[in-house]
């Protein structure tokens, strides 16, 4: 049987070529759609209707010598079967699909007006200093950039301004809701004047703000209560209401309190 062109010329010789010997039938299109690298569905499939009943029956049939004739260049098929240990799978996955946004990350450098060499240092930052889902995930995307502000939402049509949600004046962009704002700045001011009862040589500064303190790294707990606040200045967002320091205070010692409890579940 002839194969068609648009996947033979990507090394698809053999029918068995198309076989799934786990599943003991032809691969699906999800499954093989990178290899013969298509988004015609419609050709891979008609190409499998157009395989004769009898051929398919003996190809399944016969799968150990199709087995032999698969395409001995594919390694890691080699390795699957004979590994019993199968992890380099997994780590194999992740390595193709990491994507690493440095549009993003470069981003930072030109709203911050500074140069960041290793944007990675505040993932490090994260990692050690907070162990609450909820706020990993928030700060994750923060450095990511990918918080909806209404310029964003303004974008897409979900909000009718793209004015800051507590000022109204200024365009609401990331840098400006969680610092430039006169609402936040002000709001910034008194909780670092509360920090500094308690923490020496501390600095309100945008990029240590939003991205984390880089030279107090060690101070694991500065950077926490700075993702807290961003956290509680993104909820007053999407409450329309101005943030307080009594408020964040309330947060901070709910927060302490159910780590606390967790902890002492843990023990
Ligand atoms: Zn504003």
């Amino acid at each position: 049987m002839k194969i068609t062109p648009f996947i033979s010329n990507v090394g698809v010789s053999n029918l068995s070529h198309l076989i799934d010997h786990q599943r003991k039938d032809f691969y699906t299109f999800e499954q093989i759609r990178q290899k013969v690298k298509t988004k015609n569905c419609m050709q891979y499939y008609s190409l499998l209707s157009s395989i004769p009943k009898h051929i398919k029956k003996h190809i399944r049939e016969n799968l150990t010598d199709c087995f032999n004739t698969f395409n001995p260049e594919d390694i890691f098929l080699e390795r699957i079967k004979n590994n019993k240990d199968i992890k380099f799978v997994y780590i194999s996955l992740v390595n193709n699909i990491v994507h690493i946004p440095m549009q993003k990350f470069l981003k930072w450098e030109e709203k911050l007006q500074c140069d960041i060499p290793n944007l990675f240092i505040y993932f490090n930052i994260l990692r050690k200093c907070c162990k609450n889902v909820y706020l990993i995930n928030f700060q994750y995307k923060f450095l990511h950039r990918v918080i909806p502000t209404n310029t964003f939402l303004f974008k897409i049509h979900v909000k009718d301004s793209k004015s800051c949600s507590f000022c109204n004046v200024e365009d609401e962009t990331i840098e400006h809701l969680f610092f430039d704002c006169p609402c936040t700045y002000q709001f910034w001011t008194v909780f670092f004047e509360c920090l500094k009862r308690y923490f020496n040589n501390i600095e309100l500064n945008k990029k240590n703000v939003l991205l984390g303190f880089q030279t107090l790294q060690d101070n694991l707990l500065l950077n926490l209560l700075t993702i807290i606040t961003k956290n509680y200045i993104y909820k007053c967002k999407f409450k329309d209401k101005i943030p307080n320091i009594v408020e964040l205070k309330f947060k901070i010692k709910n927060y302490y309190s159910l780590e606390l409890y967790i902890a002492r579940k843990k023990q």
